[in-house]
């Protein structure tokens, strides 16, 4: 059984960060519909050149979208990259430096940063800052080709300014939420085993050591549960490794069910698992066991697996004791348990004194 997040690490290369091709695709959106205000915009402000020149980045906007949804993913680049170099340019010799349509150049620095390969990102924001010092300096030397009235300027300088700030504004949150959404999955994956869904043995045993350490602080007492399914490899044997496989699933579930949800339940090697009973002393803790071990004789594995078995479990049960570390106790649960098991196996046993 493979869960959802494991699946992202099988993805072929070219559905990788396919959060950025889809911001791409949203920005892309969001740049044609700006440049259709603008088509009316200079309309109105008498430069018809301008104008039409957003008739062609609206195509060309359009041709990445479409470019992005079939997954051209480098004609889309190409394509958006051109756009904005271009209809830079042309507004600022147009009419002039003041109009900031050089602002749109600054917003390829985070795109690059998070798309390119380091050595074509610095390459990349190299040639971008070249591009617009270039500009800057062409500026100071010629006058604006279509210059259009002062005050129409100052509307689009603002206007300009206004849309980079949203747009500046709309990926630095959807950044942020990539990183928190990546970081959250990254912390699942290092602490959880992706068949049964329960924490794994190295994160029980950080959980396990802040729970010593309330109990050496407190005093209060914890209960161990050592778990093992009985038989487990003749399942696997008689009905292959998928059947045991859900089985696992199951057994996992099964825990989970009957237990607390304030307990702490990892899985501890292959088919044997370790529950941490906060509050809980050894006699508490051997009635949970109980609990397990009759749910198990309770539930019908044939309609959860499709094979006909009879899935059993054995238990041993500790409580820490003063000076304990987390082998200690764990491994007076595995003597009991081992006790279970010699002595027929379905059985919950109490560590000896
Ligand atoms: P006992 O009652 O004494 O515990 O016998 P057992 O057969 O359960 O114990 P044993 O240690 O001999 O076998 C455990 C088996 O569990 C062997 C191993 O192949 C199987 N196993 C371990 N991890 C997995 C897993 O992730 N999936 C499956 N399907 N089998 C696993
Ligand atoms: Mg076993
Ligand atoms: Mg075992």
């Amino acid at each position: 059984m493979e869960s959802p997040d494991n699946r992202a690490f099988y993805e072929p290369a070219r559905d990788r960060r396919p959060q950025f091709w889809r911001l791409a695709m949203r920005c892309a959106q969001i740049a044609a519909a700006v440049d259709v205000a603008f088509f009316v915009l200079f309309h109105l402000l008498g430069s018809p050149i301008l104008a039409w020149v957003n008739v062609a980045s609206v195509a060309m906007y359009a041709g990445a979208y479409y470019a992005l949804k079939y997954r051209l993913n480098k004609t889309a680049v190409v394509l958006i990259w051109s756009e904005v170099l271009i209809h830079a340019a042309l507004g600022i010799v147009l009419i002039g430096w003041d109009s900031g349509f050089h602002y749109y150049l600054l917003m390829f620095i985070p795109a690059i940063c998070v798309s390119a390969p380091r050595r074509w990102a610095v390459v990349a924001l190299l040639s971008l800052w070249g591009y617009y010092v270039a500009l800057d300096v062409l500026m100071w030397f010629i006058e604006p080709l279509q210059p259009i009235p002062q005050s129409a300027l100052y509307v689009v300088h603002l206007f300009n300014l206004s849309v980079v700030f949203a747009m500046f504004s709309y990926l630095a949150s959807y950044y942020l939420r990539m990183v928190v959404l990546a970081q959250r999955k990254l912390r699942q994956m290092a602490t959880t085993d992706s068949l049964t869904g329960l924490f794994n043995r190295r994160h029980m045993a950080y959980l396990a050591e802040k729970e010593l350490a309330r109990f050496q602080r407190s005093g209060h007492k914890v209960g161990f549960l050592l778990l093992d399914v009985d038989h487990f490899k003749s399942i696997n044997d008689r009905y292959g490794h998928e059947v045991g496989d859900r089985v696992l699933a199951s057994v996992a579930d099964l825990i989970r069910r009957e237990l607390r949800t304030q307990d702490l339940i990892g899985r501890w090697g292959g088919e044997e698992f370790l529950a941490i009973l906060p509050d809980t002393d050894a006699a508490n803790a051997q009635a949970s066991a109980e609990r397990v071990r009759n749910a198990f004789l309770a539930r019908n594995w044939h309609a959860i697996t499709g094979a006909a078995l009879d899935v059993t479990i054995s238990i041993g049960v500790s409580e820490l004791r003063a000076g304990d570390d987390l082998s200690a106790a764990v491994s007076r649960a595995d003597q009991a348990l081992y006790r279970g098991k010699t002595s027929g196996r379905n059985r919950v046993e109490l560590e000896t004194a």
